[in-house]
């Protein structure tokens, strides 16, 4: 008999009918011993309206306000689901994050979880019932209603697992795993059996949205076993997301990762002196925008040129900034794009395997793609290329890197 903490997403409870399946699917593991806890996110879309409802009375609603708002869409699928179990002759019982006790920060819309109460949830286990409990929701010391942030029902699946000590968190979802890259792009992209949590932590990070970052780094610590499964299918075994054993053998590359959320800013013939770097990322970083990828670079001429990227959305507030930074510092322009793409490689095979940047970036060649910056870390490396050729970049790679051959055993 195991503890098992299933999380099921806004499209596995979107309808009447999947959340009767999603019913069927516990029922199932229940008949075979184990206990089970799911957890649920809203019905798909649901959080999306309420936020639009808030909105059209207040541009930027208010952050308690809204917590009550949105959990209430959690709120609706406990019920449901804990109607359609006892519809199946199962003892079931929902419990919101309050009456859990999921207790947070106060962060509203951004809350982060510091304990959690599972005296009643492991009675009600013990006594045979299915405890199914709202995602993405706690209460923070004072009692007020909080949120974790979107996606936030993963962490409340890993949170409860780890509180618990389940043996498995399972997270059900729309896609039947986590993919070498997405399928969309790469019609030969392939579901990964497992994935570390570095590597996983570095996809997600990168735009890969399978799972929430935070869920991640929570299992990580607290050493829950996550594996993402789809909700849609009766078979398979999902993507399991492990520990880095040593004598495993790892592909060098398990995934590309994309997305097309930074835009890029240059000033232009910077003198070049100490103190440049932080004359420029000082004012940005007092406006509060966060800097990804850097490169800068000194000319001949004594003067250099310095790049970074920021999120797409900020780029306007970013040139701003770096207009007045350019008077003061006495640089020559500053430039904006924002059609402009971040792909990566990520594997922790690269801690042990020589020249994977090289063979990147001759790939990226082989296609006439043009290199604009390039950061790496431990076990991955990341390339900003033009917008138009993101496809293209991800194709080439996943092929180069031997993830279109399913791994030889
Ligand atoms: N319902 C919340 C959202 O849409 C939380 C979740 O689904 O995980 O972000
Ligand atoms: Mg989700």
């Amino acid at each position: 008999m195991a503890l098992i903490v299933q999380k099921y997403g806004g499209t596995s409870v979107g309808s009447i009918e999947r959340i009767r399946n999603v019913a069927e699917r516990v029922a199932k593991f229940k008949a075979l011993g184990h206990q089970v806890v799911a957890v649920v996110s809203a019905m798909s879309g649901e959080t999306n309206r309420l936020i639009d409802l808030a909105k059209q009375i207040q541009k930027e609603p208010d952050p308690r306000e809204l917590d009550v708002l949105l959990s209430t869409g959690e709120q609706v699928t406990i019920a449901l689901l804990a109607m359609a179990l006892k519809d199946l002759g199962l003892r079931a019982k929902s419990y919101t994050g309050g009456q859990v006790r999921i207790l947070t920060d106060d962060a509203h819309t951004k809350a982060r979880i510091l304990a959690i109460d599972e005296e009643n949830l492991r009675r009600d286990l013990d006594s045979g019932h299915v405890v199914v409990v709202a995602g993405f929701q706690g209460v923070d010391a004072a009692g007020n209603i909080t949120t974790l942030g979107r996606g936030g029902s993963d962490t409340t699946g890993v949170a409860l697992a780890a509180a618990l000590k389940a043996d498995e968190c399972q997270i059900y979802t729309d896609v039947d795993g986590v993919y070498t890259t997405d399928p969309r792009i790469v019609p030969e992209a392939r579901r990964l059996k497992t994935i570390t949590f570095e590597e996983m932590l570095e996809m997600a990070s990168l735009g890969s949205k399978v799972l929430q970052i935070r869920s991640v780094e929570f299992a990580g610590k607290y050493k829950v076993k996550l594996r993402v499964l789809s909700s849609f299918e009766d078979e398979g075994e999902g993507t399991l997301i492990t520990f880095e054993e040593e004598n495993m053998e790892q592909p060098v590359i398990s995934g590309i990762a994309f997305n097309r959320d930074e835009a890029k800013l240059t000033i232009v013939g910077v003198p070049d002196r100490p103190g440049i770097a932080a004359h420029i990322l000082g004012p940005i970083a007092e406006a509060n925008i966060d800097v990804d990828m850097i490169v800068q670079n000194v000319g001949v001429d004594g003067t250099t040129d310095f790049s970074f990227t920021v999120h797409r959305n900020e780029l306007k507030k970013a040139m701003d900034v770096l207009s007045m930074v350019k008077t003061a510092i006495g640089a020559r322009d500053v430039l904006g794009d924002d059609k402009i793409a971040k792909v990566s490689i990520v594997g922790v095979g690269m801690r042990t395997h020589a020249g994977i940047a090289s063979k990147m970036f001759k790939a990226l060649a082989d296609e006439n793609i043009n290199i604009q910056m390039i950061s790496t870390s431990e076990i991955k490396i990341s390339v900003v290329v033009d917008d138009k050729y993101m496809e293209l970049a991800v194709r080439a790679l996943h092929q180069a890197f031997g993830l279109d051959q399913p791994a030889s055993a």
